[in-house]
């Protein structure tokens, strides 16, 4: 193979990574994938154009780039193109599907790439880019996550997006069933403490997150016949009620080290004896060169909150540094891996 030196190939296709981004998501923000999948039949550029309400022009040439990254595809008839949907795009790109990555998008399209485009910055002055960005203080993560209803939904549906395709594996990844009621602390909008109660119907699972989330999540993602239930509070200044399990979804890598040990001391001294502590979040490897995905995701730490991604000997001596023992790490091989300690 030619070598990189020769021509720059893959630097120049790392270069254009972002310009597939933006065609996917804008997409999507078009409803392309919904229509697509609606349609009974291919349909060529002029009809998706009326449909969406587009020009011809702009979503031929959109087209012609999924076909190119085989999310569309394409059979030409008579010298017109007709496009449908590939069975990953209907999965994952529909909106109605129900693995769906619709609110991922939408909010990595809209709030993640415009905080990306102050990462100079982030850098530069090693914290987050709300202030400049958003124009709201850099130190109050949530007060500028959910500077708006609007922008409140957008970040529990991109949250509720995760589990819907990474939930399953980890309520798996360890044999839960001896903990019979379990706080998801930052639940959010449920997803993931449905997952558990799904897989152990014998346990109490119970959501504590902020007043306002709470009431957005029984506004917006309570389901008919719950099987979760909710409880209105504050991880930091609150109280944390007695349990047999705690989860920390994403939870860790949002904050400074000496704020998560006090959280870690606090569940320790709430939770029953012989109980545990299970933590999910994306592990770097121990050298921390990589994987990439996590390695990207600590830099979005960086841009959007306080904390990092960390390798799974960190989280063993937060956990240990708080009272935990006998700490059990599982890769899952997909986004996110999990940490089970116990009291
Ligand atoms: N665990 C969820 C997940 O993995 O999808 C959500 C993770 S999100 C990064 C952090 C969560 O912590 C949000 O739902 C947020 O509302 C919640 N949170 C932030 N500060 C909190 C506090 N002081 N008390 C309770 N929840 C808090």
């Amino acid at each position: 193979s030619q070598s990189e030196l020769d021509y720059p190939f893959k630097l120049l296709e790392y270069l254009n990574g972002f310009r597939i981004s933006k065609a996917i998501f804008s997409a999507c923000e078009l409803g392309l994938f919904d229509l697509l999948l609606q349609s009974q039949k291919p349909l060529n550029a002029a009809e998706v154009a009326q449909t969406l309400g587009t020009s011809e022009d702009g979503i031929e040439r959109l087209l012609d780039v999924l076909v190119a990254i085989e999310i569309v595809d394409v059979e030409v008839v008579h010298g017109t193109a007709h496009y449908s949907s590939t069975d990953v795009a209907n999965l994952y790109l529909a909106k109605t599907s129900p693995k769906s990555l619709h609110d991922l998008i939408i909010y990595y399209s809209q709030t993640i790439y415009p905080l990306w485009n102050n990462l100079v910055d982030a850098v530069r002055d090693g914290k987050n880019q709300n202030e400049k960005t958003f124009g709201l203080p850099s130190e109050e993560i949530f007060s500028a996550i959910y500077r708006s209803e609007e922008e409140m939904l957008k970040f529990m549906g991109l949250m509720n997006s995760t589990w819907v395709i990474d939930g399953h594996d980890i309520v798996t990844a360890f044999d839960l069933s001896r903990f019979k009621s379990v706080i998801d602390l930052g639940g959010c909008s449920g997803a993931l403490a449905r997952e558990l109660a799904k897989e152990y119907p014998s346990s109490t699972v119970t959501v504590l997150d902020l007043p306002a989330v709470v009431q957005t999540a029984q506004q917006h993602f309570a389901q008919q016949d719950d099987t979760i239930g909710f409880q209105e509070g504050d991880f930091f200044e609150g109280e944390i009620p007695p349990a047999d399990l705690y989860i920390l979804a994403r939870i860790i890598h949002d904050w400074k080290e000496e704020k998560n040990l006090k959280l870690l001391r606090k569940i320790h001294t709430a939770c029953h004896p012989g109980g545990g502590v299970l933590i999910a979040e994306a592990l770097l490897f121990e050298n921390r060169r990589g994987p990439t995905t996590v390695q990207m995701f600590s830099l979005n730490m960086l841009v959007q909150t306080e904390g990092k991604e960390h390798p799974p000997s960190h989280y063993t001596r937060l956990l240990t540094d708080a009272g935990f023992r006998d700490v059990q790490v599982c890769r899952t091989g997909k986004s996110y891996d999990a940490i089970l300690a116990f009291k």
